[in-house]
């Protein structure tokens, strides 16, 4: 019979639940600076004017009020 004391499973549980806190602050921080940092994932149409999150890295996105097809990337506006 496997017998733990409560109050090392009560250390340990509480142990996880901070590292995976703080895993999901680091982790949000990360992924928030990547994407200001590139900036391209941030899209507005130029028909509606509507701003929308472009949730693929690609180089066409569809505008999600008019399902306009646009061009995203570099050299959009050349
Ligand atoms: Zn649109």
């Amino acid at each position: 019979m496997i017998t733990i004391a409560l109050d090392i499973l009560a250390a340990g549980l509480i142990f996880i639940m901070i590292l995976f806190v703080l895993g999901e602050i680091f982790f949000y921080n990360y992924q928030e600076s990547s994407v200001i940092s590139r900036g391209t994932l941030i899209q507005q149409c130029p028909f509606c004017l509507v701003i929308f999150y472009c949730f693929r890295d690609t180089q066409i996105a569809v505008c999600p009020h008019c399902q306009s097809y646009l061009e995203t990337g570099e050299g959009k506006y050349a």
